[in-house]
């Protein structure tokens, strides 16, 4: 499923039914007494060359999405077909060799690449280990990639040298990029991975990813929740909810029309810098429900101004509507009544 305007984009990845549930175990024999539920059937197609940014709230299973894809956690259920070139396969599936490969092309760029690099490694140090791994085998061929790779996010040659704590934040993340970029990667988790940095710096890395985006035909899962960041960086984007995607749109049409209430409370709540211009923040009530007994019906249901009963005992479904041409995924009873003001 995937609102596509334009029909010939090529599936690189499908995520199907994806769930990740952690077991929470309680006393002396530390009993398994229930889960939380992180991701809770997920299904998304992910497009070749484009960005897909997965915005929620902390704690709405964004990041344990992106790990699980990475097998960095251990998916419950589901799928994530890959399209390799030799054909699809399930990547929750792989094993040895086949696993290799798949880790080459998926890397992980994270929030805080400080913790990321080993502090007592130097930045050649930390290239060289999965340029071995992945057969570069020589110093000199290490070098020069490396070199090239520091060039592509516009540092010197001589930064190999130097050791992490000698880099600031923004140019820490750069040397991220750059080590997610060493052995060749299609697609780039890119998990909160400008939320630590100054906004002028964090408008610099993201220049950054565009243009090496185009350079190298990358794909971006772009986790953050932060709305006016993924608005400049993403083509599509996913919203989710209590580990579900409660909105998926292209970025203009989410902005433009949205219909989720939960979307509608996130967008009003971005700050806007022009002064002549208000936007009327609409308040979250409450907090967010407990992912190990998420409520019946609609997961949003507590905390949604519009809840009726239908929406307390049947959960809605991610169904797609058209607005101007458009595909556009909800999972809303009364998205459309609620979009004609009909339920204000
Ligand atoms: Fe609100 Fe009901 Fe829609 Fe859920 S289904 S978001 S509770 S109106």
């Amino acid at each position: 499923m995937q609102p596509d305007k334009n029909p010939v984009r090529e599936v690189l990845m499908k995520i199907e039914n994806l769930k990740t549930y952690f077991p929470v175990k309680k006393g002396v024999f530390k009993r398994t007494v229930g889960h939380v539920k992180a991701v809770d059937g997920v299904s998304l197609d992910v497009f070749r060359g484009e960005t897909l940014g997965i915005v929620g709230e902390s704690g709405c299973g964004k990041t344990t999405l992106g790990k699980t894809i990475l097998r960095l956690c251990s998916a419950s259920e589901g799928s994530v077909k890959y399209q390799f070139p030799d054909g699809e396969q399930d990547i929750l599936q792989l094993k040895g060799t086949e696993l290799d490969r798949a880790r080459k092309s998926l890397q992980i760029v994270f929030q805080d690449p400080y913790s990321s690099l080993n502090p007592a490694f130097t930045i050649f140090g930390s290239f060289a280990d999965p340029l071995r791994k992945f057969g570069v085998k020589k110093r000199k061929e290490q070098e020069e990639i490396v070199a090239k790779l520091l060039a592509d996010v516009n540092l010197p040659r001589d930064y190999m040298t130097r050791y992490p704590n000698e880099f600031s934040g923004g140019q820490r993340q750069r040397i991220g990029i750059a080590r997610a970029l060493s052995v060749n990667p299609e697609l780039i988790v890119c998990d909160e991975a400008v939320s630590a940095l100054d906004v002028s710096i964090q408008a610099q890395v993201l220049k950054l990813l565009k243009k090496l985006q185009n350079e190298h035909n990358l794909t971006y899962l772009f986790i953050t929740h932060d709305l006016s960041v993924v608005e400049y960086v993403a083509d599509r984007i996913a919203v989710m909810y209590l580990g579900k995607v409660v909105e998926l749109a292209e970025t203009d049409e989410l902005f433009k029309h949205t219909l989720h209430p939960y979307t509608k409370a996130l967008l009003s709540a971005i700050p806007i810098a022009d002064i002549t211009r208000k936007r009327k923040r609409i308040p979250l009530q409450g907090d967010v429900p407990s992912p190990v007994n998420p409520p019946a019906g609609c997961p949003f249901h507590p905390r949604c101004k519009y809840c009726t009963d239908r929406c307390r005992t049947d959960a809605p479904l991610l169904t797609p509507g058209t607005s101007e041409g458009q595909i556009h995924y909800v999972s809303c009873h009364h998205a459309q009544e609620i979009a004609e003001g009909r339920m204000e």
